[in-house]
């Protein structure tokens, strides 16, 4: 990873690579705006922050994931990394648990041959209550 970025850093400057150094320092998917408070004061404004990530994510630096309430959530891709996994998420806090499991791959070959299709992909998110809502009666 490191490599990577410093063999592109010739491209990535300025706002890109504060936002990547934020995204790298955080296990989970961020939000624009999550991005742009994280970024120290009057460094960028959020529309550089849009414009950044959607190039990034061109460039196949981070990945797009969608929890399902109209946020588009970024993350790092690693290295020998296509980005391919998973999350559990806690409807009441929010809170994000990374999931390594993913289906067989047979299940994809079967959808394909079923309906005639190729290159068959999938995006998947889990939703639950965490372990620690569990213990917290709900509030609001
Ligand atoms: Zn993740
Ligand atoms: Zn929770
Ligand atoms: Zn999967």
């Amino acid at each position: 990873m490191k490599n990577r970025l410093r063999g592109q850093a010739h491209k990535i400057t300025g706002p890109r690579a504060a936002i990547l150094e934020i995204l790298r320092k955080h296990p989970h998917p961020l939000t624009n705006r999550e991005i742009f408070s994280a970024l120290p004061k009057d460094d960028c404004d959020l529309a550089t922050i849009y414009r950044s990530m959607h190039l990034l994510e061109k460039m196949g630096m981070v990945k797009r994931f969608d929890f399902g309430d109209g946020a588009a959530r970024f993350e790092l891709v690693g290295e020998g990394d296509d980005g391919h996994h998973h999350h559990l998420v806690c409807t009441r806090c929010s809170a994000v648990v990374e999931i390594g499991e993913c289906f067989p791959v047979e299940i994809e070959q079967r959808i394909a041959t079923a309906n005639g299709f190729k290159a068959v992909t999938h995006k998947l998110e889990f939703f639950g209550i965490c372990p620690e809502c569990q213990q917290t009666p709900r509030q609001k």
